[in-house]
């Protein structure tokens, strides 16, 4: 295929957040352009974000069911190849589905969905169209995120025993959702966030982390989430116990009252010869620390020497040489070039590589349901431990 993957929105126009960060993302490495989208559940809205963007007037859409069903019937050489789902959390399901039955591959938020069911709908969706299917859980397209597994996957820290991951935010430390701030109001509704405001919000985004560098399943839990704020509907703080599948614990901690934070992700992971330290803030260092050896820092872009030469994963993913800062819109712009490169392998008949494939996919978006359900379950029960069930 010597042209650019056709991109169409549903969400993202100009009364939104992320949607912009997904268009730099996806044009970052000139291999995607935008074609269409229903951009806002306002017409209005979603006919001048078109405008702005400089999308064809005939293809900005009035809603996504209009768009998959017009693009679905012109003709392969201009049709959109796929579409990129930018809407609040209980809008993700329908247009993913709708998408992937007329034949387009898929690029959708996090949380996948509102429901295990509606994610092991999509799960059955992708696998019977052989349609690809990209989640974007960001904080997994970073060089020292890679590095990290890459390490932990060699044994370089033995076997994994402890894993801990933050995820502190502060901004729902008031009743920010009454403030005329849209992006908080649907957050804390249960009718279009789901269960949990903060598992769904920013959960989702640790455990994925967690099982993402360790390469190890959670396998049981015990939870505990708070609704601090007064007058919210949903939870905005939660602690949870983890239990993986090779005997290793965790801790995971994700809150939006941490009055201060910004997005302070960070993980460590320890084994029995050593351990690992990353953070969001800092995205560039992941810090090893081995038994009996002095501190270790790895800097993203290095062409360090046998034994510390950067593995292939972290390479392929960076950009500029080392001491320029690489952050997160090139992480969010990984997941999309990896995307894009799946894609345009599968339909060329190839086998993608191992890095190509290298994003989060339907799988990762059942297991992040299946976690917001089991610490729901938890949180409201009387077990101490709940088992992770998919
Ligand atoms: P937002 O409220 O800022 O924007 C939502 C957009 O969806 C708006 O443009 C709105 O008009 C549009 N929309 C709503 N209903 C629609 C419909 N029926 N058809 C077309 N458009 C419709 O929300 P946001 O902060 O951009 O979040 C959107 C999604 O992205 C959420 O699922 C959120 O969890 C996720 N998110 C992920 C990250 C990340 O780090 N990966 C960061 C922020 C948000």
């Amino acid at each position: 295929m010597k042209r650019k993957l056709r991109m169409g929105m549903v969400g993202g126009g100009n009364d939104a957040f992320i949607g912009a960060v997904h268009r730099i993302a996806a044009f970052m490495d000139g291999k995607i352009e935008l074609v269409c989208g229903a951009f806002s559940i306002d017409p209005q809205i979603s006919k001048q974000s078109g405008e702005d963007l400089f999308v064809a007037p005939e293809r900005v859409y009035l809603n996504y069911e209009e768009m998959i069903e017009k693009e679905s019937l012109l003709p392969e050489g201009e049709r959109m190849d796929f579409v990129t789902i930018v809407t609040p959390n209980f809008l993700h399901f329908a247009p993913a589905k709708l998408a992937l039955e007329k034949g387009f591959d898929v690029v959708v938020e996090k949380p996948m969905t509102v429901s295990v069911e509606e994610a092991k709908e999509l799960q059955e969706t992708v696998e019977r169209t052989g349609r690809t299917l990209c989640l974007t859980h960001t904080y997994s397209g970073y060089p020292m995120v890679k590095q990290a597994k890459a390490m932990v996957k060699e044994g370089h820290f033995g076997k994994i025993r402890k894993i801990v991951v933050e995820y502190p935010q502060g901004w729902l430390s008031r009743l920010t959702e009454r403030e005329g701030n849209a992006g908080a109001a649907w957050r804390a509704d249960p009718k279009r966030s789901g269960k949990s405001l903060v598992m769904g919000d920013i959960g989702t985004h640790a455990a994925h982390l967690a099982e993402y560098v360790s390469g190890l399943k959670i396998q049981e839990l015990c939870a505990d989430l708070t609704t601090f704020v007064e007058g919210r509907l949903l939870d905005d703080d939660g602690s949870v116990l983890l239990r993986f599948e090779n005997g290793a614990k965790g801790v995971l901690m994700a809150s939006q009252i941490s009055a201060g934070e910004e997005n302070a992700v960070r993980i460590r992971i320890y084994g029995e010869k050593g351990g690992l330290e990353w953070a969001n803030e800092d995205p560039n260092n992941l810090i090893i620390k081995m038994l009996d050896q002095p501190r270790q820092l790895y800097r993203t872009g290095n062409a360090y020497a046998a034994p510390y030469t950067l593995s292939s994963f972290a390479t392929h993913n960076t950009r500029v040489p080392a001491g320029h800062p690489e952050g997160l819109l090139e992480s969010f712009a990984n997941i999309y070039r990896n995307f894009a490169a799946t894609v345009t392998a599968k339909r060329e008949g190839q086998i993608p590589t191992a890095e190509q494939q290298d994003f989060p996919t339907v799988y990762d978006g059942v297991r992040g349901m299946a976690f917001i359900d089991t610490v729901v379950k938890n949180n409201e029960g009387t077990e101490k431990w709940t088992k992770f069930v998919l």
